[in-house]
């Protein structure tokens, strides 16, 4: 008894110390930009993303309902704007900066927009995904889409298959989180099999660390002192929630384990930052105190 508990209590340690560590550490390499020739993307989907960011037309009743659903979203990542259905300009201006500087040029974003038929004639176009992963675990994930609108069922995604992102949250970082799922796919060449790898066990945290890093790497270098606490303390228990179902199997209680755990690490990163602005700010009025007094 005591020597499971010893082992569980080393499992979950192993791997939290791992996925944080996998993303502090790369969170302060420099960011590298994506560029449009390194991407593998359709042409005929290209023409199907001439307006790249699209918005739904606000509905009380069903974003009403899509926010009550979403509230054991907005209490597990402590952020009342998770799944509010209602994105602002700012989230849209983030998000349009990252794909514009990243050169993702074919990749659609639905703000809160319920577009079923587009999404299957996205799905056809998309020829950079073999037609053997689209019409079957492709047609899977949109007729999921179709059948359970994220209007009223929310969860911010982004879909490999239709190379579509889909937000309902009014979160910044989140939406760059989701962008940089697009990246990730964009570079690679067995779309179909990579995507279908996400359903086996472990590969969501590798995917997610992928996302999590660059997405973290491209607030860091272009947010202000907010906008990168904001990410530290979003994506750090966005992320814990893929540990915590990573080990929620073999550990009792391992996901609120892995969840509160991103909470403190990203808080203390957040912290961290904080403290180490003003503290430059404070060396830097210091220094031009003499120049003052003079
Ligand atoms: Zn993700």
């Amino acid at each position: 008894m005591v020597s499971s508990l010893t082992r569980s209590i080393t499992w979950i340690r192993i791997v939290m110390a791992t996925g944080m560590l996998s993303l502090a550490g790369c969170a302060t390499a420099p960011y590298m930009k994506g560029s449009a020739q390194s991407y593998r993307t359709s042409q005929e989907l290209a023409a199907l993303t001439e307006t790249q960011i699209e918005r739904g037309k606000p509905l009380v009743v069903v974003d009403s309902l899509g926010w009550l659903w979403g509230i054991p979203g907005k209490i597990l990542l402590f952020d009342r704007r998770v799944e509010n259905h209602r994105i602002d300009s700012h989230t849209e201006a983030a998000i349009a900066a990252y794909l514009n500087d990243n050169e993702l040029s074919t990749v659609k974003v639905r703000l809160n927009q319920y577009r079923p038929l587009d999404d299957w004639k996205r799905l056809a176009a998309n020829k950079s995904v073999g037609v053997g992963w689209r019409y079957t675990f492709g047609a899977v994930i949109v007729l999921g889409e179709t059948i359970f609108p994220g209007r009223v069922f929310g969860s911010d995604h982004y879909n490999p298959y239709s190379n579509t992102i889909h937000l309902y949250s009014n979160v910044p970082a989140l939406a760059v989180h989701e962008a940089a799922h697009s990246k990730d796919y964009a570079r690679r060449k067995w779309k179909g099999t990579y995507a279908a790898a996400y359903f086996l066990p472990i590969v969501p945290l590798y995917q997610e660390a992928i996302a999590t890093n660059d997405a973290l790497g491209y607030v860091m270098t272009t947010g202000d002192l907010q906008a990168r606490q904001e990410a530290y303390e979003i994506l750090y228990p966005a992320y814990g929630t893929y540990v915590g179902e990573a080990i929620s199997g073999a550990v009792p209680g391992g996901y609120f384990v892995a969840l509160i755990g991103g909470h403190i690490a990203g808080r203390w990163k957040s912290w961290d930052l904080a403290r180490t602005h003003h503290g430059d700010h404070d060396a830097f009025l210091h220094s031009r105190q003499p120049a003052a007094i003079d």
